[in-house]
């Protein structure tokens, strides 16, 4: 009730979306912060990665197979991609629903900010 992904996974806000599955839903970042930045998320609303269960394997392993699939799609295989997670209020988690970057198309510096 009242998550932004899960309005977008029904389709009551509009969305980019790159890839989809049985599972998962790819859709661009609305303010991207690298030439590909892609979201991918779970259609089963988990809040943040702190709040996966023993059970939930198969779902963030879901994600991550998914964000792999978006970024051979997105050209970004060959020049090497990042996936972030940011889980939390210190990370900078602002939708509360469990989502990985996907960021590519330029160099990344380490550490991140
Ligand atoms: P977080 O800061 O929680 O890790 O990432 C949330 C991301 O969602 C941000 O990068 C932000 O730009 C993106 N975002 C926020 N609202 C929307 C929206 O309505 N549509 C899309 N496509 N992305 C959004
Ligand atoms: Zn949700």
């Amino acid at each position: 009730m009242g998550c932004l992904f899960c309005n977008i996974l029904e389709k009551k806000i509009p969305a980019d979306v790159v890839h989809e599955d049985e599972h998962t839903l790819a859709f661009k970042d609305i303010r991207p912060v690298a030439p590909t930045h892609v979201l991918v998320i779970p259609r089963k609303h988990v809040a943040a990665i702190h709040d996966l269960g023993d059970g939930d394997a198969a779902l963030i392993g879901h994600v991550m197979l998914a964000a792999r699939t978006v970024a051979k799609k997105m050209g970004l295989e060959e020049a090497g991609y990042r996936l972030v997670c940011n889980d939390g209020d210190a990370a900078g988690q602002t939708v509360h629903h469990i989502h990985v970057h996907v960021l590519g198309g330029r160099n990344m510096s380490w550490p991140p900010g």
